[in-house]
């Protein structure tokens, strides 16, 4: 289960996360956590969760190991703020910040390179599924997104953006339709290794919907926005039930 903050918490906003989130999940043996907070917030972060089964996330990376690009972060220092995953390739990176797929792909290749896993999310808009594009849509997001980038420490978000901040979740049959698409093009590529490649599902994820969407045979984990910012809501969707 990753949390993506986006712009939100302040250092000590992230410190008091922290402080109640950690305890809440102590028992937690078989989820992965990780939490993506916004840049200036990932050192404290990385204290914090040093030596907690808790995982550090940064939200964006840039390709270049160093120099003159004014504004951007080398996955080194990443690495050093105690980074051990990226997400690359979010909606809003790609709609606000007209990245493309090359952009994000060269963001993935760098990632990994530096020894980082990358959290690699593609989805469709409104528009895109209502004129029958998802999935083409999805495809050309991996195929291109995903040149280059291995199987090891790969994990792909499924993130419909009318989904994303609006409330309104895919329904576990959508998302598993999709997750299985993803699979196959998975398949394509890495072979029997995409079988172990988990693709996360995004998009307006709670503590109510949590479960059903778990219980898609695809649907490996979530990358959750809004319902990760309070510590009790996302230790509560952490804490999913398994549906047999
Ligand atoms: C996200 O931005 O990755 C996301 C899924 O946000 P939300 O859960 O708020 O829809």
């Amino acid at each position: 289960m990753a949390a993506n903050w986006k712009m939100n918490k302040t250092i000590a906003e992230t410190r008091e996360f922290l402080r109640d989130f950690i305890p809440s999940v102590k028992d937690v043996v078989d989820v992965d956590m990780v939490i993506a907070p916004p840049f200036t917030a990932l050192a404290a972060a990385g204290e914090a969760m040093r030596g907690t089964p808790v995982q550090l996330a940064a939200q964006d990376i840039f390709w270049e190991e160093k120099g003159a690009y004014t504004g951007e972060i080398a996955p080194a220092m990443l690495l050093d703020a105690g980074c051990r995953h990226v997400i690359v390739g979010h909606s809003e990176r790609r709609q606000y910040f007209h990245e493309d797929d090359s952009v994000v792909n060269r963001k993935a290749r760098a990632a990994q390179k530096a020894g980082l896993g990358v959290i690699f999310c593609v989805g469709e808009s409104l528009d895109e599924r209502d004129s029958g594009k998802t999935f083409d849509i999805v495809r050309r997001e991996l195929e291109k997104g995903l040149e280059g980038i291995d199987a090891g420490n790969l994990v792909v978000a499924y993130e419909p953006i009318w989904a994303i901040g609006t409330g309104k979740t895919a329904s576990p049959e959508q998302a598993q339709e999709v997750h299985a698409y993803v699979r196959d093009i998975l398949r394509k590529r890495y072979g029997t290794a995409a079988e172990e490649i988990r693709i996360l599902y995004g998009g307006s994820v709670t503590p109510e919907n949590v479960n059903s969407l778990m219980a898609c045979q695809d649907v490996n984990g979530g990358l959750v926005g809004g319902a990760s910012l309070k510590p009790d809501s996302f230790a509560k969707i952490v804490c999913y039930k398994k549906e047999k």
